[in-house]
């Protein structure tokens, strides 16, 4: 069996989560949590970046940062994970979706500005498998009509856009270190605070609210309830299990690449004859390798494809149903313009197994066996 995904465990985990049991500081912003930010910050570049207990509690910490209020409108694409969306509403605030651009799956920039009202506070991109979305146009148009920019960079550790590291671009940039992701605490997640304005409330807003931190730094006498704000803080032993995949970064990204390079260049001739697309990663884009996908001709074949590929042990499995068509998406949200790409190309889109350690030779049974699907090995 070739599974879709196995969670990252860097190789001297134990050692670290042993150290951790052992500090007796296992609450936030322990020892670990400091050391995982530091190194985080120094990588891409962040102004100040915070670990969160998941990517979604990030999104709600960006959307609080914006200050997303009842009726305020969001823009987002509907091609994208269910708290993308449902951290504005969560809020009171409304998602309005936009339709994606077929190449890279992201948001279609051009479509924006149409999407944009009164209520309009801010846009969320998401970079869709760590290829950056549009960033120059979007972070025009916001500043032309006053936005802020929420980057959903929850895939998209490590990966760049025009030399910069996504995440670092907007006004906040959310990460996730879900299980699923390329560098992984099980649940957590972070938040790279970008706008200089933002990072006081911040540090109040992840604390519960408080001003615990300027208490710390002996900057009040005593600290108290001073602005909205939840418990963002994941345990010090989470921490301590992302610690080494952070020390070994560059590593992991390699990997995945070497692997996804290798799936692109066997399964290119199939795109050659017009069977299948496949992902176009524009040159100015640097990613980490975090999907895999091949686009089938329709659903119905991706469905066929997917059930060939599993009675051959091989995990495949396809990604986000677009939001505004789902049950919570038309109670909170609406779609504006037109539906061109969101829900046919989603419909067709399968992800292949990858991660970290994937071994050549099972790499190369997927390309064999999908290509033999098409009639081709
Ligand atoms: C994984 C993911 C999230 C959610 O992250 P969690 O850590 O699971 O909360 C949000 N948006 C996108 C695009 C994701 O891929």
């Amino acid at each position: 069996m070739i599974r879709f995904n196995i969670p990252m465990k860097a190789p001297d985990t134990e050692r670290y989560i042993q150290e951790a049991i052992e500090s007796r500081a296992l609450a936030g912003d322990g020892p670990f949590a400091k050391k995982c930010e530091e190194l985080i910050e120094k990588k891409i570049g962040s102004k100040k970046f915070f670990l969160a207990p998941s990517g979604t509690a990030a999104l709600e910490l960006a959307c609080m940062l914006c200050g997303i209020g009842p009726d305020d409108e969001m823009i987002v694409p509907s091609y994208t994970f269910s708290t993308s969306a449902a951290s504005s509403v969560q809020f009171g605030g409304r998602p309005v979706f936009v339709d994606i651009r077929p190449d890279t799956m992201n948001i279609d920039e051009t479509k924006i500005e149409a999407a944009i009202t009164e209520k309009t506070k801010a846009i969320m991109v998401v970079h869709y498998a760590a290829v950056g979305c549009e960033m120059d146009t979007t972070c025009a148009i916001a500043k032309k009509h006053g936005l802020y920019v929420i980057e959903d960079a929850a895939q998209a550790l490590n990966a760049t856009y025009k030399g910069r590291y996504l995440g670092t671009i907007g006004d906040v940039g959310c990460f996730s270190f879900h299980a699923t992701k390329n560098y992984n605490m099980g649940e957590g997640g972070g938040i790279s605070v970008n706008n200089p304005e933002m990072i006081e409330r911040a540090y109040h807003m992840r604390d519960s609210g408080t001003d615990s931190y300027d208490f710390e730094r002996g900057m009040v006498s005593a600290y108290t309830w001073v602005e909205k704000g939840s418990s963002y803080l994941p345990s010090d032993l989470q921490c301590a299990y992302l610690y080494p995949q952070l020390l070994m970064m560059d590593e992991i990204k390699a990997d995945r690449l070497k692997s996804w390079q290798r799936y692109y260049e066997g399964l290119r001739p199939l795109e050659e004859e017009g069977r299948i697309d496949l992902l176009e990663v524009p040159e100015y884009c640097d990613h980490n390798g975090h999907i895999f996908y091949v686009k089938c001709k329709d659903n119905e074949e991706r469905e066929a494809l997917r059930l060939f590929l599993k009675e051959r042990g091989i995990q495949a499995v396809f990604h986000y149903q677009p939001l505004h068509a789902s049950k919570a998406g038309k109670r909170y949200g609406r779609f504006c313009g037109e539906d061109v790409y969101t829900t046919k190309d989603s419909s067709r889109l399968l992800r292949l197994p990858l991660y970290y350690g994937l071994t050549t030779e099972d790499l190369d049974t997927v390309v064999k066996t999908v290509k033999e699907f098409y009639g081709r090995a």
